[in-house]
């Protein structure tokens, strides 16, 4: 019996890949090209118990039956990754809205009807648990319990809020429909990942939207005005993807599995660097050693980490690691 990873391309996705593949799963990824199936066969050593369907665009609801209809009695656990993460649209319905709630529908709507599936993890995140304006009250505590309180229509003002928003609402449907359909489900909601791509030879110049803040740092001058200056909470890419497999593994079925592992700032990171590679000629940051004090929320995630049962990795590995493989792709270490 398979395990199905939608979305396999990646940043997220390709770290699950690799956990499932040493567990010798027999593992399905849909990706949008024959191309990228073929590549990333390719990187993972072309073993015999890893595949790859197309799906080329999960903003069609229908994008998951053919998939269903040919292999859906061999699939046994769905992981469904697959949603844009990127903030440059002003069409925020289509580019994101629309392909993050239809995804997730219509693999529940492909299960229903053609597979055999026993469990559900959707990759959902933080987002859909934060309300924005709470985020920066000192005085709230956040847990899996909560709900981003986004409308349709009112997260329309810039992709940050449609994007936030748009985790919202698929995670919304997908716990609709599991009640209705008496599906297993997890979800797993991290905060900010940071951490390494699971390939050198796929850093490039921009990474991902969230390792972005790392490399926009990293690439800074000295004197520069640091814009934005982040102070939000981050979970390393490793300990998202061993999630995705302890989720159906100890069958957690029914719990919101929040990943964060604490607070960071964009001062915090520069240190960081400036400490682990004195040879770099960055800013300094407009503070340096200094803590970060500006009111922000706590999330208290203590229950997910509790019932996954491993320790998270810390800042500064996170960061080191993500920069230390940038460096060396740019000849520098
Ligand atoms: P990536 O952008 O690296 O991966 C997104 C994946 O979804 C890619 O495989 C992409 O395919 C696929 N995808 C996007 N849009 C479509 C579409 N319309 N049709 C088909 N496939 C599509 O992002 P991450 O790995 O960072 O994110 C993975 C998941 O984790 C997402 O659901 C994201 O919301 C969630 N998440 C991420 C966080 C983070 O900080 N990184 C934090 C919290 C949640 P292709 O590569 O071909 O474009």
């Amino acid at each position: 019996m398979a395990v199905l990873v939608t979305g396999a391309t990646g940043f997220i996705a390709q770290w699950v890949l690799h956990y499932l593949l040493k567990e010798n799963y027999q593992v399905i990824g849909t990706v949008r090209s024959q191309e990228k199936g073929e590549k990333l066969h390719r990187q993972f050593g072309s073993p015999s118990n890893l595949s790859f369907e197309i799906v080329k665009d999960i903003s069609d609801s229908e994008a998951f039956e053919p998939l269903f209809k040919k292999r859906g009695k061999e699939i046994e656990i769905v992981l469904h990754t697959a949603s844009p993460f990127h903030f440059n649209t002003s069409n925020y319905e289509k580019d994101l809205l629309i392909p993050a709630v239809n995804g997730t529908k219509g693999i529940l709507n492909a299960i229903k009807q053609y597979g055999d599936v026993k469990k559900v993890v959707v990759t959902s995140s933080y987002a859909a648990i934060a309300d924005f304006a709470k985020t920066t009250d000192g005085s709230a505590v956040l847990t899996e319990k909560d709900w981003n309180s986004a409308t349709w229509e009112g997260c329309q003002t810039d992709p940050v809020n449609a994007y936030c928003a748009s985790k919202k609402f698929a995670e919304e449907a997908a716990w609709t429909f599991a009640r209705e359909n008496k599906t297993s489900l997890t979800t797993i909601n991290p905060v900010f990942v940071f951490g390494p791509q699971k390939f050198d030879e796929d850093v490039t110049p921009q990474l991902n939207t969230s390792n972005e803040i790392i490399n926009g740092l990293l690439h800074s001058k000295p004197g520069d005005k640091i814009e934005p200056d982040y102070h939000s909470v981050y979970v390393d890419v490793r300990d998202v993807a061993r999630a995705h497999l302890v989720a159906f593994q100890k069958e957690l079925s029914g719990e919101r599995l929040g990943l964060s592992e604490g607070r960071f700032c964009s001062q915090q990171i520069l240190d960081i660097l400036n400490e682990k590679f004195p040879q770099l000629n960055i800013s300094k940051g407009p503070e340096p050693g200094k803590e970060d004090t500006r009111p922000a929320a706590l999330f208290d995630n203590s229950r997910s980490k509790g019932l996954l049962g491993f320790r998270f990795i810390g800042l500064e590995q996170s960061v080191y690691d993500t920069v230390a493989q940038v460096l060396k792709k740019e000849g520098k270490l």
